[in-house]
């Protein structure tokens, strides 16, 4: 389960929500499910100073990477600066950088690429549109993402992708669990034709979008949606956790 924070939470507001959230965890459910939280890049020190003084089993994410190693490139944050600060998993190609940051098909390629060269998780999103879906495009737009983020990336280390529909993200319009399951499916059926069926069931393939206490049980019910990206619900840590501990 991976909490996208997305740009809230100052750096002491997301030591308190850490905090929160492994009070409300316990080893039983660490044993069941990986916890992954991601915070703005500014708190990204702060957290893991905490999850490390304090053992927790909470994994750190971030939600953003550049391609290079280093250089010009103002503002951005490279994989390897990320790796030295214990990050884990890096969020690529989420929605919302598609959307309005020019996010491409080919820049998630090679995010995804330095992201697996410095040994850390990608967890690539994709997912269509409304007007994609309306059109009955859904799975062609969605294969087409799988395709080219993940070309000549797959086999190299894990990979994590998440099914986003955007018309889901933040809207508290989730996907039907039948919808995501089958969409779900066709990844894996994807990733199974451009690799090999290894590395295609050994990839853990989330669902995002509205995901909240009430409705994770339903998703994690689908065979091939092994756990879910959250954004809004994730910044609560009572409602987080209780995704997380959706099994009990
Ligand atoms: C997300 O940001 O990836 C997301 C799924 O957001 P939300 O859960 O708020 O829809």
């Amino acid at each position: 389960m991976v909490g996208n924070w997305k740009m809230n939470a100052n750096h002491l507001e997301a030591i308190q929500m850490v905090q929160k959230l492994s009070y409300r965890l316990d080893p039983g459910d660490y044993d069941r499910v990986d916890v992954v939280v991601a915070p703005a890049f500014t708190a990204l020190r702060s957290v893991q100073i905490v999850i490390e003084q304090d053992h927790m089993p909470i994994g750190l994410g971030a939600q953003d990477v550049h391609w290079e190693p280093e250089g010009a490139y103002t503002g951005e944050v490279s994989a390897p600066m990320l790796a030295k600060l214990g990050v884990g998993h890096v969020i690529v190609g989420h929605s919302e950088r598609r959307q309005m940051f020019g996010e491409t098909d080919e820049t998630v390629n090679r995010k995804t690429r330095a992201v697996l060269d410095t040994g850390m998780v990608p967890v690539v999103c994709v997912g269509e549109n409304l007007g994609e879906r309306e059109e009955g495009r859904a799975e062609e737009v969605v294969i087409g993402q799988v395709r080219a983020g993940l070309n000549r990336n797959l086999g190299i280390g894990s990979v994590v992708v998440a099914y986003e529909p955007v018309w889901a993200i933040g809207t508290g319009r989730n996907a039907l669990p039948d919808d995501a399951g089958v969409m779900a499916e066709m990844i894996r059926e994807t990733m199974r034709d451009m690799a090999d069926t290894d590395v295609a069931e050994g990839t853990r393939l989330l669902y995002g979008g509205s995901v909240n206490a009430g409705n994770i049980k339903d998703f994690m019910a689908k065979r091939h949606v092994d756990g879910a990206l959250v954004g809004g619900a994730s910044l609560d840590p009572d409602s987080f956790a209780a995704i997380v501990r959706y099994f009990r």
